[in-house]
């Protein structure tokens, strides 16, 4: 079919209504839901990094304590007095220092060297045999921290090293302790299970290495991005997501620790973040598809009911408008489309009873036609041609005439003393006489010739293609019938006979008068000559 079906308007507009509100809606508050979501994770995250830079922080503190405790004994103050005088026995004393700090280091898991240095900055005694080489920057009593938590490769460990200062008995400064933290001790505190929010700590050294974190197992030193570490860095208080170096999505926020010059990053799985938004989100998707579904089933039900219906109507309209009336349509609905259908089959019935009434009277008016056609041509008493169908037929001889030469006859006749028959007889009889002639004229001739009245008691005879010699026989032929056949009228038996006028047509002939008006002429000479005979002009001849 050339048109559009309103079945898939129907259908496409449903799916349209219910798609575009419900996934709209569904959508925005989505949105919203993942910004509070985000919103929260990062408050959490936030959270969670201030508690491990005050974790961090509580415990470089509680290890300045141990080493300041440790520094403030009487072996250490002494063997650092004794080294720095003059013709000393430092040798003794240094080892007796070595093997104090030795014994504190054993004892204390959260250091692993001690080294005690002198104010011109020479290792006066250390726990390690090889002491890590150490420069005490001048603002060391300050910050405690000498070097910032790095990796250590001597130790193979994270560390961090920290100062305190080695005071004499009069307060006067004759030393350092310095005490190489190890930071994996710090792994406990970096997030507590009860109080923090849920989330993992990372702390990074200054190129992004991981030095500890709260992971159970992360590869020592994977090392984040720097792109992705300079943009956490510009980033602070905020969280992004990224691929996290467990290689899941994370979403994370760093924060840094500025005394310790290392980067806190605290994170959390995005699966688990958004695992339960993104559950609802597919279970909310699958209703709407499922939702989509039932409408489009629906829709494509309901624009069916329409239009197979219509489309029903439209063939059986078109089988009516190519003039098949004979359709009928079941209409067994209760709603419009089953009124339009029972309304179209009145309507169907009405055209065909117009129809076959307009059928009938079409014939009746032809029958009647034709009736009317038969009466303007004949004459009414005698059933021959009339006088105006005759001049027709002439006219139309004529013009044959002209075309191929061919000759026609016209005979004239006339009743002889018919007005006595009449007086003698009365009208009625003079009619009977009228109609017996005329038969017999009707006998006389062939298919192709024509029989009229003139008027009165005169009739016309046309042979068509006839010459006036055999015109002449068929005159003849009329006029002996006509005189044998005494029609009995009122009881008696009487004699009845016609004189006949011959012409044939001329080249000259144009009008069917001069024709006539020969006709005339021939036939008074025949009544002149006696009546009761035929006269031809051409033949020159009378015959009784
Ligand atoms: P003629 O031999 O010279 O022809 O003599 P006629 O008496 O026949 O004279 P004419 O032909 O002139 O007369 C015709 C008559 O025919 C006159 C009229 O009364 C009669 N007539 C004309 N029409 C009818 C008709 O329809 N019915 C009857 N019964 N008579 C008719
Ligand atoms: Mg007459």
């Amino acid at each position: 079919m050339m048109f559009k079906s309103i079945k898939s308007k129907i259908v496409v507009f449903a799916v349209m209504a219910t798609l575009v509100p419900s996934l709209g809606l569904g959508l925005l508050s989505f949105r919203q839901n993942e910004a509070q979501i985000n919103d929260n994770v990062t408050r959490e995250l936030r959270a969670l990094t201030n508690y491990a830079i005050r974790e961090i922080e509580l415990w470089v503190e509680k290890r300045v304590h141990e080493t300041q405790v440790t520094s403030a004994s009487i072996v250490v103050i002494e063997g650092l007095t004794t080294v720095s005088r003059p013709a000393n026995t430092s040798g003794k004393n240094r080892a007796a220092v070595a093997r104090y700090l030795r014994s504190v280091q054993e004892k204390l898991d959260t250091i692993l060297e001690l080294t005690v240095v002198n104010t011109a900055g020479e290792v006066v005694a250390s726990s390690a045999e090889m002491p890590t080489s150490v420069t005490i920057p001048s603002n060391w009593l300050e910050t405690r921290v000498i070097v910032p938590p790095h990796w250590d490769k001597q130790y193979h460990a994270p560390t961090l090293s920290i100062a305190v200062p080695v005071l004499s008995y009069g307060d006067v400064l004759i030393g350092t302790m310095v005490a190489v933290l190890d930071l994996r001790n710090l792994k406990p505190y970096l997030k507590s299970a009860t109080k923090s929010p849920p989330g993992e700590v990372l702390l990074l050294d200054s190129d992004g290495r991981t030095l500890i974190s709260s992971y159970a197992n992360m590869d020592e030193l994977a090392q984040l991005d720097p792109a992705l570490l300079s943009r956490l860095r510009s980033q602070t208080g905020n969280s992004i997501a990224f691929q996290g170096l467990t290689h899941k999505q994370v979403i994370g926020l760093a924060d840094g620790a500025s005394e310790l010059s290392v980067t806190v990053l605290a994170e959390r799985d995005r699966a688990e973040v958004y695992g339960a938004w993104i559950e609802l989100r597919n279970i909310f998707l699958g209703l709407v598809a499922a939702l989509v579904l039932v409408v489009t089933a629906v829709a494509f039900q309901m624009g069916r009911s329409i239009v197979v219906p219509l489309r029903r109507l439209i063939r059986a309209a078109d089988r009516i408008a190519a003039g098949d009336l004979e359709v009928r349509l079941s209409a067994t609905r209760r709603d419009e489309l089953g009124h339009l259908t029972q309304v179209f089959n009145q309507m169907t019935d009405r055209l065909r009873r117009n129809h076959a009434e307009i059928m009938a009277a079409n014939e009746a008016m032809q029958q009647q036609n034709q009736v009317l056609k038969t009466l303007s041509i004949t004459d009414s008493l005698t059933g021959l041609y009339n006088r105006s169908k005759l001049d027709s037929i002439l006219t139309d001889q004529l013009a044959r005439f002209n075309r191929n030469h061919r000759p026609f006859t016209l005979l004239m006749l006339d009743i002889d003393h018919f007005k006595t028959l009449n007086d003698t007889y009365g009208h009625v009889a003079g009619d009977e006489i009228l109609t017996a002639v005329a038969r017999i004229l009707l006998q006389s001739i062939r298919s192709i010739d024509y029989a009229a009245r003139y008027g009165g008691d005169e009739f016309i005879i046309i042979l068509t293609e006839t010459s006036a010699e055999l015109g002449w026989k068929t005159a003849e032929r009329v006029r002996t019938q006509v005189e044998a056949l005494h029609p009995t009228v009122k009881g008696s038996a009487v004699s009845l006979t016609v004189s006949i006028g011959i012409v044939e047509s001329q080249p000259e002939d144009t009008m069917p008068t001069e024709v006539f008006a020969r006709a005339d002429h021939a036939l008074y000479e025949a009544k002149r000559a006696g009546r009761n005979r035929a006269y031809c002009p051409l033949l020159a001849k009378t015959e009784a």
